[in-house]
């Protein structure tokens, strides 16, 4: 048995709906439960949709008609029999019914809730899961669409970033689909979201359907876990930067993490949590390429000859630094401010800290809220804090690039050799990973430094 997610990338088009009916007739008799995103781009029409409402009410049904277009011309190109055709299609009338509702509800009250927020972003999977049973259904295989409330994915009541509930949903998932398995039917299960223990649905973030997916690898206890996407898998760094960038063949849990937190787009930074204490391979499949190049991740690693096996980065970050002539020797402080960006929603990358300054890593589009829930503090220990919003993190990941004598050095003569300054660097948080931060407009240059000196240079 094999958990395969499929994206919003392999979800664009009506033929990528029929390839994904294929590749299951061709992986059959093998049983498949599918985990499925958005239709591509939808989740961020939702997203937009609840954000007009909130300017004017005239926007819902324009939404609406939007999202119908996109649905619609699916289900009209890629399902073909007309009782199944006119079965999805009520189906997504009745669920834009309710979305246009929630939307005027929105419209009227003038807020939205976290909970709201949720529900109206997880419809995009609801209506894609009930489309792709459709064409399967169409395509002469037994699907069903399950929605992650209905089988029980439970989690924590953090709806934007929400946790699993690993026991409870362990069995809800196996009481719900190990006999769909057994009558040779694939469950179709919506990906992003689950629901707290009251019903009310949570979200895994953006991108979180690898999440939803690797939960429901682990409950059913799959050897395998395909990861669907319109690309190749891992790469040494961003083939935009160099032509030289070539994919990953193999790759350890960690070094899939520490890639995706540091900026990679490939996997969700939180999948491979779930899987901990498993053996579950993860294979990172191209839709456009079903036999071809795939970057395999299992639990362990192993060192490369040459360690590094890829350059991330990220320049959505921005550095708060926490000035006092005592921050560095006060005990509390970073206690103090962990809380209060807590308390706003706030998450924190990462903390350098010295005597005379505490460096926080957020993201870019929290600095202003960052510095702005801090201020409170200034006038004690804390006698100013400022943001650098025009940097970027690069961040070199491999196993052994901790205790691999000279590879720092390496590295940072690239760099220099580049005429680039590293303004900062943080090294032994992870055993995989360490990175380093420089001048936005720098970064594109030490990348390319750094990927060539690995990668380049002794091939
Ligand atoms: N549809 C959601 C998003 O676009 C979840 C996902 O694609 O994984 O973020
Ligand atoms: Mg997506």
């Amino acid at each position: 048995m094999r958990v395969a997610k499929f994206g919003g990338g392999c979800l664009r088009e009506p033929d990528d709906f029929i390839n994904i009916a294929t590749i299951l007739k061709e992986g059959q008799p093998e049983s498949t439960v599918i985990v499925a995103s958005a239709i591509y781009g939808v989740t961020d029409l939702l997203h937009n949709s609840t954000i007009f409402a909130l300017k004017s009410e005239g926007s819902v049904s324009l939404s609406i008609a939007n999202i119908r277009t996109r649905h619609l011309e699916i289900i009209e190109q890629a399902i073909e029999n007309p009782s199944i055709r006119d079965r999805v299609r009520i189906s997504i009338e009745r669920r834009l019914q309710k979305l246009e509702r929630l939307l005027y509800g929105v419209a009227y009250i003038g807020e939205v809730t976290e909970s709201v927020w949720v529900l109206i972003l997880s419809q995009g999977e609801r209506l894609a899961v009930d489309i792709l049973v459709g064409v399967l259904i169409n395509q002469g295989l037994s699907a069903e669409a399950l929605e992650s409330e209905e089988i029980g994915l439970i989690t924590d009541c953090v709806f934007e970033n929400a946790t699993v509930n690993m026991p409870k949903t362990r069995s809800n998932l196996q009481e719900h689909l190990l006999p769909l398995l057994d009558e040779d039917i694939i469950p179709v299960i919506t990906g992003f979201f689950g629901c707290n223990d009251s019903g009310q649905p949570t979200s895994f973030g953006r991108n979180g359907s690898d999440y939803s997916a690797a939960i429901v690898a682990h409950c059913l206890n799959a050897p395998a876990l395909d990861i669907w996407k319109d690309v190749t898998g891992f790469m040494t760094t961003d083939p935009e930067f160099t032509e030289s960038a070539a994919p990953i063949a193999h790759l350890s849990y960690d070094e899939a993490a520490e890639l995706s937190y540091f900026g990679a787009k490939i996997l969700h930074p939180r999948t491979v949590e779930p899987l901990r204490g498993s053996n579950i391979e993860i294979r990172i499949r191209n839709i456009r390429d079903p036999y071809g190049f795939c970057t395999t991740i299992l639990p362990d690693g192993f060192a490369k000859e040459d360690v590094i096996k890829s350059v991330a980065f990220s320049s959505d970050i921005s550095v708060l630094k926490v000035r006092g002539a005592g921050v560095g020797f006060t005990s509390g402080i970073i206690g103090e401010i962990g809380n209060r960006l807590s308390g706003t929603n706030i998450n924190i990358y990462s903390v350098i800290t010295s005597q005379t300054c505490i460096n926080l890593l957020v993201d870019a589009k929290d600095a202003i809220k960052s510095r702005q829930t801090l201020e409170p503090l200034i006038g004690g220990v804390i006698e100013r804090i400022d943001v650098s919003d025009d940097v970027a993190l690069i961040a070199i990941v491999g196993e052994g690039v901790i205790t691999t004598k000279g590879l720092a050095a390496r590295v940072f003569s690239a760099v220099a050799d580049v005429g680039v300054n590293v303004e900062m660097f943080s090294a032994g948080a992870s055993d995989v990973a360490y990175y380093f931060i420089v001048q936005q407009d720098d970064m594109e240059i030490a990348i390319r430094a750094v990927h060539r000196s690995f990668f380049e240079v002794l091939q």
